[in-house]
Parts: structure tokens; sequence; C-alpha cells
């Protein structure tokens, strides 16, 4: 058992100071203030984000000291092995957080936790530091200069190793376009991962996409959509293709969108030219996401809003946004919040392969794209081809740049991408009876901690 500690706790509407149980990888119960040793007896707290919540924010409970997690010295009990990891690697050199100061409170609030979670429980005192629920990124391709594409499961650990690193405990593997051949391989590898938990589904991003919105998408591998591969390719994921990307426009467009309803394959409205009365069909006929909201699709007219007004007005929608300040305006994001709501924008990353590497050469798919001040565009042209970003980076910039209050953005970077992939049962939000996914951030927001299913990594 584990015991979060003096911590704010970004809830799905609020920002509560106190505490967070651990337990056999889930959250078994949170609440404000100090724990309290009654909430183990019954070993839950219902009430979790009404009393007590704390929007106000900084450091209420910490007395202002940084103290990190339990300090050997402080910890009377001496259980070596409930203090474990005690701050390596989660503190910055030379701002003395690494010292075992606890702050004022903390010897009660450890105390009290240890009453209630026993002697053998993990205490870990967050000296008011951010706990936010992992990121789910729904829409990505690669990092640490790996790709999914070729279906490696060495390519897809090293992925989910790096962008875990960073915050994102759940994610999908994007495909973009490739032959029928390529995406068979890739899915059939990709459905092993899938089925032992390491990714969330697969993402066929393509090949049913429009020819003069394909971005970074080899042009002559497009083709119209085609439901029989479609089922082809479904089959071979054995259940674990979540989601596909397609423009509805195309002829069959509107089959695929409910064949891939019929399949339980989210169906994702993107990389289309489509009208809004084309693009208002295929969300008629199932679709319920709009790929990365403004790249790759007809742009927004007045007397003909294309997609982009299409997916912002019809609340059954989910929009994608990358924000990385690259593929979006910083003042088009916010009309996009405005517009649609945190509860219907998914923060992605849409991250290729160089995300983590640096400028360089890579390849998305069998296209070469080049990075150069970390913007990804296609070589020899300006198309651009992914971003380099991770969740981290796109959720800190939605509270620093966007000016999202911290809990909408965490809605946005995680529940709200968890309802889209139909995931939100078990992972998304700080909640009782979900699975302990979450994020430590400090006050700029930089990740510090992170811990997957109850274990940190
Ligand atoms: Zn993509």
């Amino acid at each position: 058992m584990t015991v979060l500690a003096n911590a704010r706790l970004v809830l799905p509407n609020a920002v509560q100071h106190g505490w967070l149980r651990i337990d056999a990888g889930r959250i078994t119960a949170l609440g404000p203030g100090a724990p309290d040793a009654d909430a183990s007896a019954t070993g839950s707290r219902p009430d979790t984000n009404g009393s007590g919540s704390d929007t106000t924010g900084h450091g209420t409970g910490a007395g202002g000291t940084v103290s990190g997690v339990s300090g050997p010295g402080s910890d009377a009990n001496g259980s070596g092995a409930g203090v474990s990891g005690s701050g390596s690697g989660a503190h910055e050199p030379g701002t003395g957080a690494t010292a075992p100061v606890t702050g004022a409170t903390a010897p009660g609030t450890r105390a009290a936790a240890q009453g209630m979670a026993g002697a053998d429980a993990e205490i870990v005192d967050l000296g008011g530091r951010y706990v936010v629920p992992g990121f789910v990124d729904m829409h990505m391709h690669g990092g640490a200069g790996h790709s999914y594409q070729r279906g490696r499961a060495d390519d897809a650990r090293q992925i989910v190793e790096f962008h875990r690193a960073h915050g994102t405990t759940t994610l999908t593997a994007g495909l973009v376009t490739g032959s029928a051949d390529e995406l068979l391989n890739a899915v059939s590898g990709l459905a092993e991962l899938a089925a032992d938990g390491l990714i969330a589904g697969i993402h066929l991003e393509g090949p049913y996409i429009a020819r003069n919105r394909c971005g970074a998408h080899e042009p002559t591998l497009l083709r119209d959509p085609d439901a029989a591969e479609f089922r082809r390719l479904v089959k071979a994921g054995g259940g674990h293709v979540r989601m596909i990307t397609l423009a509805p426009e195309l002829p069959g467009g509107l089959d695929l969108v409910r064949a891939a309803v019929d399949e339980g394959v989210v169906a994702a409205v993107g990389h289309t030219d489509g009208t809004a009365a084309q693009v208002r069909e295929a969300f008629d006929a199932g679709a319920r996401v709009a790929t990365h909201l403004f790249n790759a699709m007809r742009p927004l007219h007045h007397r003909e809003g294309g997609p982009i007004v299409a997916a912002l007005n019809d609340p059954r929608v989910t929009v994608e946004l990358i924000n990385d300040g690259v593929h979006i305006d910083t003042e088009v994001a916010r009309l996009t919040f405005n517009a649609a709501g945190a509860d219907r924008v998914a923060l992605i990353t849409d991250a290729m392969a160089a995300t983590g590497m640096g400028d360089g050469s890579y390849t998305l798919g069998v296209m070469d794209v080049e990075v150069k001040d970390g913007r990804a565009v296609l070589a020899g042209g300006t198309s651009i081809a992914g971003s380099t970003i991770t969740m981290a980076d796109g959720f800190r910039r939605a509270v620093t740049v966007v000016g999202l209050p911290i809990e909408d953005a965490a809605r946005s970077a995680a529940l709200v991408p968890a309802r889209a992939l139909g995931l939100d049962d078990r992972i998304g939000s700080l909640a009782p009876g979900k699975e302990a996914d979450l994020v430590v951030l400090n006050d700029d927001l930089e990740v510090e901690r992170v811990m997957k299913g109850g274990r940190w990594t």
C-alpha cells in the first residue's frame, strides 16, 4: 500500500490539497487535508471532490517547504521499505529540495498516514506537489528514434518507455498510410503488445484519406475506403485496432464509418476535404473524433465551415489538438477550448520518431522527414510531419501559454482521450477504483515522478 500525502490532487473539477491511497495497483481512497485514520476503516471515501477542495492552489499544507518524499531521518518507524526511492531523480540539483527537511505539517501527516496505512505502507510526502492523472495519448507515432510502422516489439517498448518517463501512462500506437502488406504486418505485431497491455490499441491513420489533405502520408499509397481490407486489418489486430482516421467524403467513406462502428473501432474524421455537410453525415453514421482538428483538413470558411465547424458544433464529437505551438496558433487553441469546452478537446502529441532525439533526418512511414528547431517537416517540402512534443509539453503549454485552469488541462490530457477510447472506466482521473496511473509535477508543471499501475517508473 502506498499513501501519497501532502499533495495537490488535480481532480476533474478542482484542485484539492490532500492525500491519495493506492493498493494493489489501484486508487482506493483519497481525501482533503491529512490522511485520516478513519478512512482506512471503511476503505473508501466516497466524497472525494466536494468539500474541502482547494482551488487556490499553492502549498497550503507544505508550509512553504519542499520536503519531497519522506526523509529517512523523519520516519519514526524506520521501515526502510516504506520510503522507497527516497527522492532519487525527483529533484533538481541545487534547489535544496533533496535535503531531508520536512515541513511543519509533515510529521503529523506522516503519523496519521502511518496509522491509517499500517507499518509496512509506503508513505510519500509530496511536499505540496501536484498529482495529475497519467496522460493518455490517443494519437502518436513514435519517439526516442523509433516508430511503430514495422510492428516490432523492440521499437514499441522504447517508444512506450520514453513517453512514460514524460508522464504518458496510456497510449495507442499510430500507423500512417502503408501498403496492405505493411499494415497487416504492423497490426499483427502490435496486437501482441496490446494483448500484453503495453499499448492501449492501434490507431490506423489512413490509408483512406484525401489526396489533397494527405499531409505527410505517401500520396501513391492512398486508396478509397475498402471495408473488406479494413475488416482484414481488424481481424489481424485481434480486437486491438481501436481507432481509424479516414476522409468520409471519399467513395465508400460512410460505409467504412459504419464498418468501424460495427467492429467496435472508433471512427475518426481527418485528413479530409469534406464539407461540413459531408462530415456531419459521418458523425451521424457514428464517427466520434476529429483527428488533429485544423491540421490536414479543409480550412474553416465563413460560408463553408467544413470539418472544423462540423466537429466543434457537434456535442458527440471529441476534437484532437496538437498543442505544440507549431501546428496550432495559441489563439486558435484558445478558440477551440472556448468553442468545445475542455470536455471535448483531447490533447494529443502526434509525436514522431524524432521526439526526444533532437534535430536531424528521420522517417515517417516511407516519407523522409527533416527536424529543425524541433519542427518536423517533409524533406524538401513544407508539410508538417508530426510533432516532437510529449504529452507533458502539450499539457504544460495548455496551462502556461493557452491559460487553461490546470484541472481543465488535465481533463483534456487524460479523461477526455480515455473516454474517446472507451477506457474511462479504468483510467483518466484520480478516483477510487481507477488504476493508479499518475504523474507528480512541480510548481513549473515539470514531470518529477510517474506511477503506472501503482508502481513508480
Ligand atoms: Zn498522426
